[in-house]
This record gives structure tokens, C-alpha cells and sequence, in this order.
């Protein structure tokens, strides 16, 4: 669960958190938790309004569309978000909150999931699997190919 504390805010400041999405969180049929460092600057208006604007840095590990070999890749993505006291409403990046804390842990992880492309390469010039062996033609020539030339 990504918790925000808001009793230490007040008025202009940097925050620096760690956050962790466990893979049941993440709800994608993974089973790898993933770590985020979030920077933010925060401006509040104590009780009332928190708004937050950062960043969010984080690695996720896929499987190359081309090679299907595993492959780990940084994500940087830009955040905005308001937490308003009471608020009713749905505006998607405005979170209520009653208490002086705030479940943000949905909002995160929807950022995180719609990050990842709907294509993925370990790198632009993968050179995939053999068609004929199923070798993986990054880690060298397979000799189906020594064959034909
Ligand atoms: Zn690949
Ligand atoms: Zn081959």
C-alpha cells in the first residue's frame, strides 16, 4: 500500500519517497513487486489542498516482443496530483481524502500499468529468434543460416 502522510506537509516543499507496488497490487499476473522513487514538490495548504508535482522513476521487467528473453527497463514518468479534503467529485487527478493520511496506491499503480507500451523491444536492433531453430540470434548466428549461405 502506498500511504501518504500529510501531517508534515506544509506550505512549499520537496519530498522524496520510496513506494513499493507488490505484484497483487499490480494485479497483471506478474510476480515481481515493484520499487518507485517518487520526488515531488509539494504545495500545501495545510488540512485543505496538497498538490503534488514530480516525478515517479522506477525499472520494470518484460519480455521482448522479438528475443522473449527477460529485459529490465527505466521508466520516468511525470506526475501531477491534487489530494482535497472532502472532495466528491470525479476528476482523475484530484484523490480525496478525510484523514491526514491518503490511500494513493490505485492511483500509482494505474500510472505505472498504462506506462508500459503495448510494444516492447530488449533493444531498437533485437535481432530475435531463428524462424527455423528458435535460437536467439543476439547471442550469435545459428547455423541454419551458416547453411543457406
Ligand atoms: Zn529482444
Ligand atoms: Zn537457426
Amino acid at each position: 500500500m502506498i500511504i501518504l502522510q500529510l501531517t508534515a506537509l506544509d506550505k512549499v516543499s520537496k519530498q522524496e519517497y520510496e513506494w513499493e507496488l507488490t505484484p497483487s497490487e499490480l494485479g497483471d499476473g506478474g510476480d515481481e513487486s515493484i520499487r518507485i522513487k517518487a520526488i515531488f514538490e509539494v504545495n500545501a495548504m495545510r488540512n485543505k489542498q496538497y498538490d503534488f508535482k514530480g516525478k515517479l522513476y522506477y525499472n520494470i521487467t518484460m519480455a521482448c516482443d522479438r528475443c522473449l528473453e527477460d529485459f529490465s527497463r527505466p521508466f520516468e514518468e511525470d506526475v501531477h496530483f491534487i489530494l482535497k479534503k472532502d472532495f466528491e467529485g470525479d476528476e482523475l487527478d484530484i484523490i480525496p481524502f478525510n484523514d491526514l493520511t491518503c490511500d494513493i496506491t490505485d492511483f500509482v499503480r494505474d500510472i505505472v500499468l498504462t506506462s508500459v507500451p503495448m510494444k516492447n523491444l530488449c533493444k531498437r536492433t533485437c535481432k530475435g529468434l531463428c524462424e527455423k531453430c528458435g535460437k536467439n540470434l543476439n547471442q550469435g548466428a545459428c547455423n541454419c543460416k551458416k547453411q543457406e549461405e
